[in-house]
């Protein structure tokens, strides 16, 4: 039975006020999706081209992805750092937007669970000051310090300050992930939040991105206990549903690996964000359940591919949207 106050449900209410869906049936308090108040919600920038833009940054071992919607909504999944292509440990996704980009603030950020190969760019967090922030805020400190690094402590110290701060629940009508105020595209975002809190990979945020026909699935440290809690929703099933791309979970380890997953969709491209170093890897367990795609590499040639990984590929780039001549789906990815 689902219980009225499953976590995973208040945000989804809360948050998105899907008053077009089933899940528009009681307006209450979230306790994850929160913003700060010193921020402001930037309104449409006209003229976008119409696609959505998605970056899987090559963070050596970590996470760290990039949305950008149609209509330039900003927005940042996970905070790892490094990078293979630089030789750099210090690499920083979001200074790299913020020079590169020039993305000068968030409109959303997520930290998919408190890790520090999902948190190690949190020191730049108020660089780009965001205007929401979304966590599995169920989490205790202690349990998030558990076999923390002294060394690792201010890191988690600026998550905690961030957590307390984002303190705010989203006024309604006004959340970054509603359709209608970012171009169309529609995030759905649940948080498993009954398995044992003592592994918080089981506790990471899963956003389900769609537009244009298409859909990107982020899945964070997620491992079988919590891929078992969150196919007991079936608006989670629904919301996984034909997934086009799937950002593999847990660092495409077989720890993450869940097949009965794959029998609500098959991506046609999955991407491992992880080390060189991975003596567990689910590569050939992916690549089973995945149907193939050609992709673009960015000095030339094309290629089919079933996995793409940070690690070998670089930055995975996605553009998917509704193409100008013949008004049909595209999905482009670019690696290296
Ligand atoms: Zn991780």
């Amino acid at each position: 039975m689902i219980s009225l106050y499953n976590p995973l449900k208040f945000w989804r209410i809360n948050s998105s006020h899907f008053h077009t869906t089933i899940v528009n049936l009681f307006i209450m308090y979230c306790p994850n999706f929160t913003y700060n108040s010193n921020c402001i919600i930037l309104s449409w920038s006209m003229g976008e081209k119409m696609t959505l833009e998605f970056i899987c940054w090559d963070v050596q071992h970590g996470s760290a992805s990039y949305i950008k919607t149609p209509n330039g909504k900003q927005i940042v999944y996970d905070f790892g750092t490094g990078s293979y292509q630089e030789n750099s440990s210090v690499f920083s996704p979001l200074l790299h937007l913020k020079n590169n980009y020039g993305v000068n603030s968030l409109d959303f950020a997520i930290v998919s669970h408190p890790h520090k190969d999902h948190i190690d760019d949190i020191l730049n967090f108020d660089k780009l000051s965001p205007t929401t922030f979304l966590r599995p805020r169920h989490l205790e400190r202690s349990e998030i310090l558990n076999n923390v690094k002294d060394t690792d402590k201010p890191l988690f110290e600026k998550y905690f300050e961030i957590n307390d701060r984002y303190n705010q629940s989203v006024p309604e009508g006004t959340s970054t992930l509603l359709a209608k105020n970012n171009g169309g595209v529609e995030f759905q975002t649940f948080i498993p939040s009954n398995c044992s809190q003592s592994n918080i990979n089981n506790h990471s945020v899963v956003v389900s991105i769609s537009y244009a026909n298409s859909k990107i699935l982020l899945t964070g440290d997620n491992e079988a206990p919590s891929w078992k809690e969150l196919l007991e929703d079936p608006q989670f099933i629904e919301a996984i549903r034909d997934t086009d791309i799937l950002l593999a979970p847990h660092h495409g380890r077989d720890s993450g690996f869940y097949s009965d997953l794959f029998k609500y969709f098959n991506p046609r491209l999955t991407i491992i964000s992880d080390s060189d170093v991975c003596d567990t890897s689910a590569t050939d367990r992916y690549r089973a359940v995945t149907k193939g795609w050609t992709i673009h590499h960015r000095k030339g040639g094309d290629e089919t591919r079933y996995c793409v990984t940070t690690r070998n590929d670089g930055p995975i780039k996605v553009s998917l949207g509704i193409r100008e001549d013949d008004k049909k789906p595209f999905i482009s990815v670019s690696i290296d």
